[in-house]
């Protein structure tokens, strides 16, 4: 697997720390280190917690399994993450915050966008009386062919 070209560390720290600003967090250590991970590339990033603590600790950033989840759920409150749920169990954090829409494939688990044009629904049902349409989230489900 290639790795994307390493951007200068001083450099994603300083916009980091200007992005959590902008949205009114302190820039903790902690904070600014997954800030990085997610947004060290152009490219929209799914991570569930566990998946990101055990990334976090390969590159020895030493954070509590508990302080990455926090993080993520602060980050989705103050609006630079949606979090997306696959099922009961499982939740994905993405860094696109845009509408959109995922196509999931199994075994090894991947999320990938779909671009909210590409999918058109045909109807809609009806709301009760007194909903709001907040979202229309679709999420595409495929295996690798063996
Ligand atoms: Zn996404």
């Amino acid at each position: 697997m290639s790795k994307p070209p390493h951007p200068q560390p001083g450099h994603m720290n300083r916009e980091a720390i200007s992005q959590l600003r902008r949205v009114n967090l302190r820039p903790t250590r902690q904070r600014i280190a997954i800030f990085v991970w997610l947004f060290r590339s152009s490219q929209s990033q799914h991570v569930t917690a566990e998946g990101l603590h055990r990334k976090l600790s390969q590159q020895h950033t030493a954070l509590s399994i508990a302080t990455v989840y926090n993080t993520l759920n602060t980050f989705v409150e103050y609006g630079l993450l949606k979090k997306i749920y696959l099922n009961s169990d499982t939740a994905f954090y993405d860094t696109n915050t845009e509408p959109h829409h995922h196509i999931v494939i199994g075994d090894p688990l991947e999320i990938r966008d779909i671009p909210v044009e590409a999918i058109a629904l045909a109807s809609q049902p009806q709301l009760p009386e007194g909903l709001q349409l907040r979202s229309v989230d679709v999420i595409l489900k495929a295996d690798r062919r063996s």
